[in-house]
């Protein structure tokens, strides 16, 4: 049997690690925190409900529903409702129940950096992959996720962001406190922080890289944040990398192919993303009327203009 060794326990390692082992793989999970602090990486965990075609999630580890976003723009407030609708997820209790039902064995406190008795290593070690330096690639860029939590209780079905110079801050309601964050660069944080104005407890930040490196070796694999994949415009991970796990999973060992699919799948949503963020906070600050109030939108893999045509004709 063909051993795997897959360094990180975050969301995509673990999903890997099930998948591979079902696929008749022996597979170790290799994690450098303590299982006490595995789960509490700085994530805001708002995702669509396709998170549900990957992992069993109960009712008791969703927090609330959103299925709307307001936008400010500069003159005009826009609401995309989201279709699919979005679940806020208790991303600690997800990740200690992925822990505690693994068929395979973790080991944390790893500092391992060596892998000869593995056949192949995934590297899903996270923004800042130890696995990805170590094959001398380059890093994506980054900009940061400052996130805090102040104790009002709110079960409203709407998040509400406001643009910032190269970046977004949001408002998620989620059930027993209201979660205020910002994702910027890293020489605009501070300024963009302090203009957003909000306080709370909890402070937490963590990097959300954006690009897509991809590894060229035969044993060594990237997957989920080390290889930069994050949506452009929320710098959201989760979902675009259990679509790139499940790559991963279906083509391995054959990296080649597994790097091939994933350009296929994905450059073309990069580009088009960057693309139409830049586009659509344009027009949204300076042409607003062209924007209906309402659009409905697929936040995952939006189509911009299908969706604003929708909403133009509906009305
Ligand atoms: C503030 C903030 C808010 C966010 N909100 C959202 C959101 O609402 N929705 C969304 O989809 N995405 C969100 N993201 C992005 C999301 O958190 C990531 O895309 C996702 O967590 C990546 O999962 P991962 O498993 O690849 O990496 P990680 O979750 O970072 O897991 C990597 C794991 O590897 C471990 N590790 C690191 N180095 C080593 C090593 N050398 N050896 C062993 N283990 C190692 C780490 O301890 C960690 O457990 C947010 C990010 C931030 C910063």
């Amino acid at each position: 049997m063909k051993k795997v060794a897959i360094v990180g326990a975050g969301i995509i390692g673990l999903y890997t690690a099930f998948e591979l082992q079902k696929k008749g793989f022996e597979v170790v999970v290799f994690e450098k925190e303590d299982i006490k602090k595995v789960g509490k990486k700085s994530c805001s965990t708002l995702v669509s409900k396709r998170i549900l075609n990957f992992i069993d999630i109960e009712n008791n580890l969703i927090e609330n529903t959103i299925n709307k976003c307001l936008i400010k723009f500069n003159k005009k407030e826009v609401v995309l409702e989201f279709n699919p609708a979005h679940i806020v997820i208790n991303r600690e209790k997800l990740i200690l129940k992925m822990i505690k039902e693994a068929p395979f064995e973790i080991i944390f406190n790893s500092k391992k950096t060596s892998f000869e008795e593995f056949d192949y290593v995934v590297g899903a070690d996270g923004a800042n992959s130890l696995i990805r330096k170590s094959l001398g690639l380059n890093d994506p860029k980054f900009k940061i996720g400052l996130k805090v939590e102040k104790k009002i209780k709110d079960h409203t079905n709407i998040t509400k962001t406001f643009k910032t110079k190269d970046g977004f801050t949001w408002i998620i309601p989620k059930g027993d406190y209201v979660e205020y964050g910002i994702l910027e660069k890293k020489e605009n944080l501070e300024k963009e922080w302090n203009r957003f104005n909000k306080k709370g407890e909890n402070m937490s930040f963590a990097l959300v890289p954006q690009g897509l490196i991809l590894s060229k070796s035969d044993k060594y694999v990237l997957v989920g944040d080390s290889t930069g994949l994050t949506k452009p415009w929320s710098g959201g991970g989760i979902i675009w990398q259990l679509y790139e796990a499940k790559i991963l999973i279906d083509n391995f060992p054959d990296f080649k192919k597994y790097n091939r699919e994933v350009k296929r799948f994905f450059c073309y949503k990069i580009i088009k993303g960057r693309i139409t963020n830049k586009l659509v906070h344009f027009i949204g600050n300076n042409l607003s009327f062209l924007i209906p109030s309402k659009i409905k939108y697929d936040n995952d893999f939006p189509n911009f203009l299908k969706s604003l045509f929708a909403s133009i004709f509906k009305k």
